[in-house]
């Protein structure tokens, strides 16, 4: 599975490509398996309706990844969780960090405007939640060729895809089986992976503080969904843990506008109930907001005694901005207080530089990247995977950004993955054999008051997509759900 160039020895990993009868039939039981457990999405012909659903876009075997990275990975999510839970009260810090990005990003304005709302009249729900996955690239250091850990972003809202990769977990370890892969060796290389139970029990403290029986868990959701199913199995986890399916509703942001209020104590009322969560599975993306209504709507639910995962704070935390700026020296120590934790998560750093700065570093940097494109990308602060720009495309970006536009974009490191090799699964396409890349994510959460978070770590994702695509992200097309093999360099 891993290219011989990169000295891997994967023990007792199958030997690939495998015999066309022999992926012929494991190709059929997988699809089987697939819509037997839910691992499936909506026709992107049809993203309205789960009536005809098609196997989540997935690999066939599990990717190799070294076992030390992935620990590494595992290790930093509570740092994280913790880092970001912080951050978010950090009021100063975040409106200060974003008053250049602000000038162009009407999208970043408007969060950042009822961040200072909430700031002026005081958070009427002291608790919050972050459902999070920090995103990271096996990435090859070009001097010293060895493996580490790095970062690509982390996501504080909407946190996706923890159903499918749970299930396909459990499709791993079948085919390895199927295989005849010795189950000692599955036992080692496939660490478990349940972030589903973990969401929903995040969800669950946070609903059962609010001690209110009949308080709603409101999911924000968007307009059309095609991986609506992901999110469902959420839904049914909790439903699972003691709150009342009749309790969970499903809302978009202009559903939200045209339903919700606020009451006299400040709780977010529906139909004469109040809510107790708002998760958001939306709001992260300006099509989200397509009017003044939709702004509004979130105003209302930050400005309640609604529990929000995320809160405002923990959201406009999660830009690009704000992921540079802790890159720059002694940031990200304000935050983190133990020097050795501290060091651990500024090893897991890319190198990111802000634009706007007249300095003599950022001129240097810039001119680097025109020169080297293939070693830079450039990121705006939106998210979902639809705007890298990459390679001549960023050049002329570089050369062409007004003064004023500079401060909405980063300059970031462009990361080496590890290349692998494995079976690219697209319902109703020919199986592919390829060479690619994948991208880890660990899932986690942080829940509490400002000084006391609890932390919790469970399950994760690999993304994986051919070498050649620059892009990410599964809903948006790029990339497939894997889960890792893990090995250890011998
Ligand atoms: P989004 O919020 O849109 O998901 P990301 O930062 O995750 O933004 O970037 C989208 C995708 O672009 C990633 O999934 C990854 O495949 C690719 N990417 C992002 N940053 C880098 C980087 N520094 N080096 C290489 N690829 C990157
Ligand atoms: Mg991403």
């Amino acid at each position: 599975m891993a290219q011989k160039d990169d000295r891997v020895l994967l023990l007792n990993a199958p030997r690939l490509p495998l015999e066309d009868a022999k992926l012929e039939e494991l190709t059929g039981d997988l699809h089987d398996f697939a819509h037997a457990n839910g691992l499936v999405m909506r026709l992107s012909t049809d993203k309205l309706s789960s009536e005809v659903c098609q196997t989540t876009p997935l690999t066939l075997l599990p990717s190799p990844f070294p076992k030390n990275v992935f620990d590494e990975a595992v290790h930093l999510q509570n740092l994280y969780a913790s880092l970001y839970h912080y951050i978010a009260y950090d009021f100063d810090f975040l409106i200060n960090i974003h008053k250049n990005v602000v000038k162009t990003d009407d999208f970043t304005r408007n969060m950042v405007d009822i961040l200072k709302k909430v700031r002026e009249q005081g958070l009427k729900q002291p608790i919050t939640l972050a459902i999070q996955r920090s995103d990271y690239m096996c990435h090859k250091d070009q001097h010293s060729a060895e493996y580490g850990l790095k970062q690509i972003e982390i996501n504080n809202i909407a946190s996706s895809m923890g159903a499918h990769a749970q299930r396909l977990t459990e499709w791993h370890i079948r085919i390895l089986r199927a295989l005849e892969v010795p189950e000692d060796v599955i036992k080692r290389a496939i660490p478990e992976n349940k972030p589903i139970p973990m969401i929903a029990e995040a969800l669950f403290k946070a609903w059962s503080h609010f001690n209110n029986p009949s308080a709603w868990v409101l999911v924000v959701v968007e307009n059309v969904n095609q991986n609506q199913i992901d999110q469902r199995h959420v839904e049914y986890e909790l439903e699972k843990l003691g709150v009342p399916m009749v309790n969970i509703i499903r809302r978009t942001l202009t559903q939200c506008y045209e339903q919700l209020s606020l009451n006299d104590a400040s709780d977010l009322m529906i139909d004469g109930r109040p809510v107790a969560i708002v998760y958001f599975r939306a709001g992260y993306s300006p099509d989200h907001y397509p009017s003044n209504k939709e702004w509004e709507a979130r105003e209302r639910m930050e400005l309640s005694t609604a529990i929000k995962t995320p809160w405002i704070g923990l959201q406009v935390a999660n830009t690009k901005k704000a992921q540079q700026v802790l890159s720059e020296d002694g940031v990200l120590e304000r935050f983190i207080g133990k020097p050795r934790e501290a060091r651990d998560v500024r090893a897991s750093f890319a190198g990111m530089w802000a634009l706007e700065n007249k300095d003599e570093v950022t001129s240097k940097v810039i001119q680097g990247a025109r020169k080297h494109p293939d070693a830079f990308v450039l990121k705006p602060q939106t998210e979902g995977g639809a705007a890298l720009h990459t390679g001549e495309e960023m050049v002329q970006m570089l050369r062409e950004l007004a003064e004023e536009e500079r401060g909405a974009y980063i300059l970031m490191e462009k990361l080496r993955p590890m290349i692998i090799e494995n079976y690219l699964v697209l319902a109703k396409k020919p199986i592919t054999f390829a060479k690619a890349v994948s991208e880890l994510g660990v899932y986690g959460y942080a829940f509490g008051a400002k000084d006391a978070p609890e932390l919790k770590t469970a399950g994760h994702l690999l993304r994986t997509k051919p070498e050649s695509t620059a892009m990410g992200g599964v809903a948006a097309g790029h990339a497939v759900v894997d889960t890792p093999f893990l090995y250890e360099f011998i």
